[in-house]
């Protein structure tokens, strides 16, 4: 809750040079291939290159599963693959009858599924005995490898709100063993800073870490409630694919300040800094990764690097060895 004012002027004074900044580049051509410089000022000391927005992906309404309604962003027509994520989706509904349907028993090979659950509550349970329930502000990190057939039902009457996340993995961990990281609520620290607070799944802010640990792509996935007129600015690795996904009221990305509204998906432009203010008010997903550059396979819930590998998976999961291994 500590807003200190001193920092916040600081903040927006960055906010403002960063502006300038921008209003200096002649052309977006000129910021996206960049490649994530470092701007510096004849005069003053370098600035960090703020990430702007290379596109605008709005979510578009689909049904999943046995009849859920979610709205799709990545992983769509527009938006296929943002290397290494492979799918967003977003449940949000309070009709029954939309998230009831659910999710019931399918298989997965060859990436991970990331649950982050805003409200209700969505029940697990798998092929290898593991069984667990996801309230309010649980997060699940789980590593499909080389198999597992699970199922993932709403278990709430009134409302079920939440997200799931595809992340690629590397070739050579598409078949390791399954990994589960079940995050209770209470296991996702909150910092604040300079007044945007964020919950911290993956990676570090002001010094906090989250508990999701040992993913290849180092990500960082932070879920930040911006008050009237706060900003967020975190730096991200350069390396890093990243995108900031609206939940709720309207954001301004990077050092244009493009509105992003809830269920856009901003994906955000080379650099080195991520950058969203907010004038009203706006919650919302940040994320990146480190993109695996390989070739990508996927059919229905597999994700692998071939389409022989595909058709493997699909034999071992009618034989039943996509699970026995
Ligand atoms: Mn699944």
């Amino acid at each position: 809750m500590s807003s200190s004012p001193l920092s916040r002027r600081q903040l927006l004074a960055a906010i403002a040079t960063a502006k300038t900044f921008a209003a200096c580049r002649s052309s977006p051509s000129e910021i996206l291939p960049s490649g994530g410089v470092t701007s510096a000022s004849p005069s003053g000391p370098a600035v960090p290159a703020e990430r702007n927005v290379a596109r605008i992906v709005p979510a578009v309404p689909t049904t999943e599963g046995a009849g859920v309604h979610l709205r799709r962003s990545l992983g769509g027509r527009a938006l296929s693959i943002l290397d290494p994520f492979l799918l967003l989706d977003e449940i949000h509904s309070t009709r029954r009858e939309e998230f009831a349907p659910g999710f019931p028993e399918h298989p997965h090979r060859g990436f991970e599924t990331v649950t982050y659950v805003i409200d209700g509550a969505m029940e697990h349970g798998d092929s290898l005995g593991n069984r667990g329930l996801l309230g309010p502000g649980a997060a699940q990190w789980m590593t499909a490898g080389r198999g597992i057939v699970h199922s993932e039902m709403p278990r709430s009457e009134k409302v079920m709100w939440g997200f799931q996340l595809w992340v690629n993995l590397a070739a050579r961990e598409k078949m390791k063993a399954p990994r589960y990281q079940d995050i209770r609520p209470e296991n996702i620290p909150e910092v604040s800073v300079a007044g945007a607070k964020t919950r911290v799944v993956a990676g570090e802010i002001a010094g906090v870490r989250g508990p999701v640990d040992g993913i290849a792509i180092a990500p960082r996935f932070f879920d930040v409630t911006l008050g009237k007129g706060q900003a967020l600015e975190h730096p991200l690795p350069r390396a890093h694919n990243a995108f900031v996904y609206v939940i709720e009221g309207d954001a301004r990305v990077g050092a244009t300040r493009t509105r992003a509204a809830s269920g856009d998906l901003a994906v955000l432009g080379p650099g080195e800094v991520a950058l969203v203010s907010a004038e009203a008010g706006a919650r919302f997903l940040l994320l990146s990764g480190e993109p695996l550059g390989e070739p990508v396979a996927r059919r229905g819930p597999f994700v692998m690097s071939t389409e022989a590998e595909l058709d493997q998976a699909i034999r071992d999961y009618r034989s039943g060895r996509l699970v026995s291994g």
